[in-house]
């Protein structure tokens, strides 16, 4: 049996950081990141055998748990009829209507293989459709890594973005304006010094990439009133959120139809598939009928849209995102009260299978909220329950997920090993 170590050393000197995402090297946590071996239910094993309960779930797309039976059944009998064929497939008709049956926004929708492929072109389309090149997103959304996406407020509204990446040319972040989330002033002052210049505002309407942080309703409702009467293309990056949070989305929770719809993680059920979709007339901008080009050697690949399918009608189960709510509740409003009698300052959300975890007074409305978090000791709990064999996502700005397959046995022993992890902190 090889150690995490050895692989991690091993790792280092063929791939950069010897991950192929950042996030996953510990950076922020530090120590030696497990090397997963394979996954079953709500569980994983790293390669030295040691078995984790798994609270991230490839970051969302896991939601039925690891290696659902009737998904693997789906994916091996499509794989023997061949793996990809750059010609479409009636199962992409299928998988198209069951989007547009979840999500009514959505007219028409094309698959991609990434969110950031996803995002990437619904902005492109965005500027075909509406003529006009500024773009505004908010402050610890993340959407992907497109150029135009790494980007972080300027001094001063009406200053230009600066690039969050080395590579991302300054004249492209120009076009980016980063506004606070949750401030509907802002967003208004911003509106009207240059609402007419802009073609798309993107967000994610619950975020989880600062950790879990709500989009306020009166928030999301001027957002949805500012591009209508601008006309700008109001997008909701529910590549995390959307199957997430309710079966119809953020979206459907908060009773907002935006424009445009970027979806994946879960529409994909832990295979490279993601998508963005919307209004009929903006999409018929898009190639080959429209002039805004975008295209895909692997987009609706025959294995993905398999697992993809077999998912989204898994998850129609009556009751399951009552279960699925229920059980993310639990976890959340179980590990406050265990922290609160550890007398360790914390506070914990959860909105359908999405929490946080939050080493704060209260839960936090926005990015400059989250990063009063005390981080040495997030790093100090992580530490504590990896070391009990439960795996938090390992960084204080990432949200956590839960699967339909993590029941009451797998909670009750995710907050006793809280207790101790608290115990030990306070
Ligand atoms: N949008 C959101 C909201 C995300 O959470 C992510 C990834 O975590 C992306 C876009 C990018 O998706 P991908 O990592 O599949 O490119």
């Amino acid at each position: 049996m090889t150690s995490n170590e050895a692989l991690f050393e091993r790792a280092q000197r063929s791939i950069p950081g010897g991950v192929n995402s950042p996030v996953r090297a510990f950076r922020s946590v530090g120590g030696t990141p497990r090397f997963v071996a394979r996954a079953q239910g709500p569980y994983f094993w790293d390669a030295e055998g040691v078995r984790y309960i798994d609270y991230i779930g490839s970051w969302g797309p896991m939601i039925l748990g690891h290696v659902h039976p009737e998904v693997l059944e789906a994916v091996q009998r499509v794989l023997a009829d061949g793996f990809s064929f750059g010609a479409p497939t009636e199962a992409e008709i299928e998988i198209a209507e069951e989007i547009r049956k979840l999500v009514p926004s959505i007219d028409q929708v094309r698959l991609v293989s990434s969110g950031t492929e996803a995002t990437m072109s619904a902005l492109r389309l965005a500027r075909g459709f509406t003529k006009r090149e500024r773009i505004v997103k908010f402050e610890g959304c993340y959407h992907g890594h497109a150029d135009s996406l790494l980007v972080k407020a300027g001094s001063g509204l009406l200053t230009f973005g600066n690039p969050t990446s080395a590579g991302v040319p300054p004249d492209i972040a120009k076009h980016t304006s980063v506004l606070e989330y949750n401030k509907t002033e802002a967003l208004e002052t911003a509106f009207a010094a240059f609402g007419d210049e802009i073609a798309a505002v993107i967000v994610e309407p619950v975020a989880g990439n600062m950790n879990l942080v709500r989009g306020n309703p009166d928030f999301l409702q001027a957002l949805r009133r500012l591009c209508t009467h601008h006309g700008a293309v109001l997008i909701f990056d529910e590549v995390m959120c959307g199957f997430r949070v309710a079966l119809g989305g953020a979206q459907a929770l908060y009773g907002i139809e935006p424009d445009l719809t970027c979806l994946g993680k879960v529409i994909g059920g832990g295979m490279p598939a993601a998508a963005f979709g919307g209004r009929r007339d903006i999409m018929a901008h898009l190639a080959p009928e429209g002039a805004v080009y975008q295209a895909g050697t692997l987009s609706g690949n025959p294995i993905a849209v398999a697992a993809g399918l077999k998912t989204l009608q898994l998850i129609q189960a009556p009751g399951f995102y009552e279960r699925l709510g229920e059980q993310t509740a639990k976890l959340a409003s179980g590990l406050a009260v265990v922290a609160r009698a550890a007398g360790v300052t914390f506070s914990a959300d959860a909105v359908g299978g999405m929490f946080g975890i939050y080493f704060t007074d209260e839960v936090p409305a926005s990015f400059a909220d989250v990063s009063r978090s005390d981080i040495p000791c997030f790093n100090a709990f992580f530490h504590k329950m990896l070391d009990a064999g439960v795996y938090f996502a390992p960084s204080a700005y990432e949200a956590g997920f839960v699967s339909i397959a993590h029941d009451d046995a797998v909670i009750d022993a995710t907050l006793d090993a809280a207790r101790s992890a608290f115990a030990a902190l306070a």
